[in-house]
């Protein structure tokens, strides 16, 4: 019997995984994917908030604020891809001020550092693309930007190299309460712990109401986004927010850390869990939001469109911590925004809360504390020069967009946590998340996964379990 099962491999599963590695602790991290992070982790804006939105005193702003800390900390640690740019909420008029004026407040409550008012001059010296009809906004100097899915499978990474072990294409279908602990039954068979950790994303309802009666359903909301082109690179230096409404933070225009702009999202409620469809009026609605703060920015440079589901649990915080029904199993559940900023935080309180139900901490002397990954295009002369000499697969470009070499990709797939799909290397790698989207360098990527893997190439999948590229032989021969 394992010590810890943790059902869901996002970033709060991941997170928690991590965390629980500095401890001599039996972990294992159940995930329905062929991948981690591969549900809301991996499809969201990719802001560290600095804070300022939860409301004062609830168990989002104090996880917001020490998140936001914790993944700078961990960004430099783990080598995620990360830049504190700063973020600014934009008023049009006096009642946008009154707004900004009470998220200064709540921000000050919530203890984010820096936090100030600007008006026009100084907002339009800061942002000279942001429209002339702006009159101030709120500036946080403490949010940031970050490969969001990164911070899962770093910490993923890490977890594993300590002793944590993952199963993979692992659906929990239901959960038992026996002696001493719990029996997860999943696709891939059953699994004994003494804790269970529901970190299921939109589907932590489901999986609560497997053991808890029914206290919470997730309605999930869908955000649709525009990702632009490098050429937009420029257009604004921080992540530029609209004053919140009842659907959300609004939809901001911002850099991405691969130096792209992305724009969105929408708020719309779907049936669907796994709807991750855009559409031309959610897109319309993107495009004229982004308009209103930033009017040049150049909607057809988009490079792709993609969604997200936010797990809403019409809660007002997240719902965290043991359940008041079964002793022993834990949730982190109703993680909507600003969750990929707070998970880091939520798994300490989880570990701290496992602690507390009995779980021993004893060091684990083969805790991963920092990792390094070899990135071509960000290396010196002298240093691509020595790559090369040590690996020549690292001399061959294979994404021309994005400069990422063979010698990475091939890397990437031997990580601890292997891609075993194109979308796992470029979410590794992020070679195909250029402006071709894998055009030039998918095939390539595509045939060295299925050496790897020494399988048909057939059989490698774009993403998720199911989603074939190659369907089947052609008239040139077999493949
Ligand atoms: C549009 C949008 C924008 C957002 N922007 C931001 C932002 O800028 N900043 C921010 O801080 N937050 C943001 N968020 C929120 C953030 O993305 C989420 O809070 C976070 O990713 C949730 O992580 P998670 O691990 O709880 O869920 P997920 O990443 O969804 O992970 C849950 C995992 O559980 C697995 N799973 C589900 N059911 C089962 C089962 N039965 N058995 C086994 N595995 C299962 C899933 O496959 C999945 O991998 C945004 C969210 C959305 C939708």
């Amino acid at each position: 019997m394992d010590d810890v099962i943790i059902i869901g491999a996002g970033v709060c599963g991941c997170s928690l995984a991590y965390e629980l590695s500095r401890y001599q602790v039996k972990t294992l991290l159940l995930e329905k994917e062929n991948d981690v992070s591969e549900g809301t982790t991996k499809a969201n804006s990719a802001i560290v908030h600095a804070g300022y939105d939860p409301k004062p005193q609830t168990k989002m702003a104090s996880y917001n604020v020490e998140g936001n800390a914790i993944i700078e900390q961990l960004s430099a640690d783990l080598d995620i891809p990360y830049k504190k740019i700063g973020s600014l909420v934009v008023g049009f008029d006096e009642t946008d001020r009154k707004t900004i004026e009470k998220l200064l407040d709540q921000g000050i409550q919530n203890g984010v550092k820096g936090l100030r008012i600007i008006e026009k001059d100084e907002l339009l010296a800061m942002e000279p693309n942001l429209t002339k009809e702006a009159l101030c906004a709120l500036y946080a100097p403490s949010a940031g930007i970050i490969a969001p899915w990164e911070l899962a499978i770093a910490q993923a990474e890490c977890a594993v190299m300590g002793g944590t072990k993952i199963q993979l294409n692992a659906e929990v279908l239901s959960i038992e309460k026996i002696d001493g602990g719990f029996n997860v039954r999943t696709t891939a068979g059953d699994f004994k712990a003494r804790f269970v950790v529901n970190a299921a994303g939109v589907n932590s309802g489901t999986v609560s109401r497997m053991l808890e009666p029914e206290f919470f359903s997730i309605v999930p909301k869908s955000g649709e986004y525009y990702l632009l082109d490098t050429t937009e690179n420029g257009i604004v230096n921080m992540v530029i927010f609209p004053c919140p409404s009842d659907l959300g933070k609004g939809i901001l225009v911002s850099p991405t850390i691969h130096d792209n702009v992305i724009v969105g999202p929408d708020s719309k409620v779907v049936d669907d869990k796994d709807d991750l469809g855009c559409t031309s009026e959610g897109l319309e609605n993107v495009r004229k939001g982004a308009l209103r703060l930033v009017p040049n920015v150049n909607i057809r440079a988009s490079i792709r469109n993609f969604s997200g589901i936010r797990a809403d649990a019409q809660m007002e915080d997240f719902i965290v911590g043991q359940s008041k029904t079964v002793k022993g199993f834990f949730n982190m559940a109703g993680i909507k925004s600003p969750g990929l900023t707070s998970a880091p935080a939520i798994a300490k309180d989880i570990a701290a809360e496992l602690n507390q139900a009995g779980l021993e901490f004893k060091p684990n002397p083969n805790f991963v504390s920092k990792r390094r990954i070899k990135r071509f295009k960000h290396m010196t002369e002298a240093q691509k020069a020595q790559a090369i000499k040590e690996n020549p697969a690292y001399g061959a470009i294979v994404c021309r967009c994005q400069t990422v070499t063979e010698g990475e990709i091939l890397d990437a797939l031997n990580r601890p946590v292997p891609p075993v799909s194109l979308d796992g290397v470029k979410r590794r790698t992020v070679a195909g998340m250029g402006r071709c989207q894998g055009g030039f360098c998918g095939p390539r990527v595509h045939s060295l996964i299925a050496q790897k893997l020494k399988k048909n190439q057939k059989d490698i999948t774009l993403d998720k379990g199911g989603t074939y590229i190659v369907l089947g032989e052609t008239k040139r021969g077999k493949i």
